[in-house]
């Protein structure tokens, strides 16, 4: 971190995506009320945090990063929560089995509210309205587009109640790894999906029992009791971010540095990412470790530039680099962007979004799909670019969600193109399913063997 850079230095450079409100004076009063408000996250939760993405930079260990496009305040309620957190748990458990490395845990959740937009309006019955931003601006139905400062501090309290549920899940024994029978496949149709995560289930609580029998065990081992789960969102609204990001010691250096207290991790997305702009002016200033999202129209040198911006000490694991080109674009991009990293010296941690290159729209010219044949086509692409770069994959980051969703076609389940109306729920991009979720999370164990 740069000893002369303050959380407001953004606003003297260009920005994207900025929400423009008709009422400034409003937004500086929600923004005061932000200001004053408790830390969501503590700054030793993010050296936490930072010490284990060092790990999984140097392959030590494996990301699993993953949420819905847009969290909507609707999802803080007790099953969404509980579902999704249920679906990481247990694609961490396949992988952490199946290809016997420790998972670190990001969900997108927790804040992750706000979307770039490609165009900033649309057009509805005839008329020009506002883009849906996300529900910390405005209002998905077409008659609530005005962006409301209100929302900002709806985003505050709908992500404290969100992360304090999740606190409490892990704290009463949710993921125990005693008991991940309780954590029941429901809505699985696929055989094989059911027997392959019933049969890690019997292993794990055969081991578990031979452990106790032989005293390795005694039943209350912090480790097997619960799990490090941490948050994360898209740092697009800088004013919302700015009055988080507060001046704390940290438990590692003893040094006061500023975190940004909503969340434990952030990152930058494709639109967003410009090396002199706003973004990365915010992002280069803050201790929480740091994604940037690389896409086909990332240039080899700028990606080395902007490390150079946001981790001039070149700290193993600070960032990651979450690329996300397009099945058919891996094999172009993904080797030079290897190669101009490694030189640099810099060493982050790679993961592989599949998601977001490979969005369609499906063949009612309306609803936006992927493919679960081109996800898994890109994922398995990243694994074998990076093992032929000698590099190493070492994430993942998905849009997914633990209910039965119909967003994306194929997997196991093996969701047709006119299956998607029948619970088509998002409200930005397609996410996988439940199963989709595990389908994948077994495919994933399978290549990192390899
Ligand atoms: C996202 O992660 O939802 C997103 C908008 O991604 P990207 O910035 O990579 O397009
Ligand atoms: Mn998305």
């Amino acid at each position: 971190m740069s000893t002369d850079w303050t959380p407001q230095d953004w606003k003297q450079k260009p920005i994207v995506q900025d929400v423009v409100y008709e009422d400034q004076a409003h937004v500086d009063r929600v923004l005061n009320k932000l200001q004053r408000l408790p830390p969501m996250v503590s700054a030793s939760e993010v050296d936490n945090l930072r010490k284990q993405l060092k790990d999984a930079a140097l392959g030590k260990s494996f990301l699993l990063q993953g949420g819905d496009c847009a969290e909507l305040f609707d999802y803080c309620s007790q099953d969404p929560i509980e579902a999704k957190i249920k679906v990481l748990l247990q694609m961490s458990l396949v992988l952490t089995w199946g290809a016997r490395t420790p998972v670190v845990r990001i969900a997108r959740m927790a804040g992750q509210y706000a979307k770039p937009r490609s165009n900033p309006m649309e057009m509805h019955e005839g008329k020009e309205i506002h883009s849906f931003r996300g529900d910390n601006v405005n209002g998905f139905d077409p008659s609530d587009r005005k962006p409301d400062p209100e929302r900002l501090l709806g985003a505050y309290f709908h992500s404290a109640a969100t992360l304090n549920y999740v606190r409490t899940l892990l704290d009463s024994g949710f993921a125990d790894l005693h008991e991940p029978s309780k954590w029941n496949l429901s809505h699985v149709r696929s055989d094989n999906v059911k027997r392959e995560y019933e049969s890690i289930v019997t292993q794990l609580t055969d081991s578990l029992d031979f452990m106790r029998t032989i005293g390795a065990d005694n039943g209350n081992t912090n480790a097997l009791q619960s799990v490090d789960f941490f948050v994360s969102h898209e740092a697009l609204l800088l004013d919302y971010e700015t009055s988080l990001t507060r001046l704390l010691v940290s438990p590692t250096t003893k040094e006061k540095k500023w975190y940004n207290t909503g969340s434990h991790f952030l990152w930058i997305g494709d639109r967003t990412r410009q090396p002199d702009g706003a973004h990365v002016e915010y992002m280069r200033g803050i201790e929480n470790p740091i994604g940037i999202k690389v896409g086909p129209s990332t240039v080899p040198e700028q990606l080395v530039g902007l490390l150079d911006t946001v981790n001039p000490n070149k700290e193993i694991g600070k960032v990651t680099l979450i690329t996300r080109f397009g099945a058919e674009k891996v094999e172009k991009h993904l080797p030079q962007h290897i190669e101009a990293v490694r030189k640099s010296g810099h060493i982050p941690v790679w993961v592989c979004d599949p998601m977001h290159g490979n969005t369609k729209t499906a063949s009612d010219g309306t609803l936006k799909t992927r493919h679960f044949i081109d996800i898994i086509q890109e994922l398995s692409q990243t694994f074998r670019v990076h093992k032929d770069c000698k590099s190493k994959l070492n994430g993942v980051h998905f849009e997914l969600t633990g209910d039965s969703v119909t967003e994306c076609i194929g997997g196991s389940m093996d969701l047709r193109d006119d299956d998607l109306s029948t619970n088509y729920q998002t409200h930005c991009d397609p996410r996988l399913n439940y199963e989709q979720s595990l389908d994948v999370a077994f495919l994933i164990a399978k290549y990192y063997e390899n």
